[in-house]
């Protein structure tokens, strides 16, 4: 199963992919928890990208390309992936292609969330994330046991520094102007899928399983919810 997450910021790509992924036991590759991982242990590419993530702008696309090209190129991912945040323009869906093609493969479905500016706005001003292992949690629609701390690992949660609303305005504006015109991309190849973005997280779980249909395995079951292609 080899599939594309696509989204607006706070369309809960990172949420969703998270569970597709370790139902279907596929690797979870999102750029930008590779470039906030960089950033934090401040390495050469965190150095070099770090100014692009706090500003909300897209990291150039021959950085992010020639990372998504070496963790493609791993063993883990030849039984499929799920892109998440990658591809963001259409260079770096064709250049996607053509990283494929060299491996052999092609996609198998690109799904994309769609979600209401007012829902994504709200969604990011309450995301927390915990620091320790990145699960997200919103402070009113989703919130942890203890306020502030991670269900999962215990954890600290903090807000990304990019969810704050200057940063998250930029972030939707470059959605619009950048990537949103993916959406025509995929359509156009045949791969697209519309996934209701505003249900609640499990229907929107069950709706992306049923859009990748077969790429599961048997018995993991596809919710009854409709996606338009
Ligand atoms: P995300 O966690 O997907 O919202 O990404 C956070 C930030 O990482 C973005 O605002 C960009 O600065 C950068 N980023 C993530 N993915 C990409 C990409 N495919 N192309 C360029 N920049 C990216």
């Amino acid at each position: 199963m080899r599939v594309v997450l696509l989204g607006p910021p706070g369309a809960g790509k990172g949420t969703q992919a998270v569970r597709i992924a370790q139902e279907a036991d596929i690797p979870h590759i999102a750029t930008g928890d590779m470039f906030r991982q960089a950033v934090r242990e401040e390495t050469s590419l965190g150095l070099e990208v770090k100014r692009y993530l706090d500003a909300g702008r897209l990291v150039p696309d021959e950085v992010t390309v020639g990372i998504v090209r070496e963790r493609l190129a791993r063993p883990d991912c030849r039984e499929g992936f799920i892109l998440d945040g990658f591809p963001r323009t259409v260079p770096q869906a064709e250049a996607l292609d053509g990283v494929l093609a060299g491996l052999g493969m092609k996609l198998d479905r690109v799904v994309s969330l769609v979600v209401g500016t007012e829902a994504l706005v709200r969604r990011l001003a309450g995301r927390r994330v915990c620091g320790g292992c990145g699960t997200s949690f919103h402070v009113e629609l989703n919130p942890p046991q203890e306020e502030g701390r991670c269900d999962r690992c215990g954890g600290v949660l903090v807000q990304r520094d990019d969810d704050r609303e200057e940063t998250v305005r930029e972030r939707l504006a470059v959605y619009e102007r950048q990537t949103a015109p993916l959406v025509d991309y995929y359509r156009r190849h045949g791969l697209l899928v519309e996934v209701d973005g505003e249900q609640p997280p499990d229907a929107v779980t069950r709706a992306i399983r049923q859009a990748v249909g077969n790429g599961f395995p048997a018995g993991s079951g596809s919710g009854g919810i409709e996606s338009r292609q």
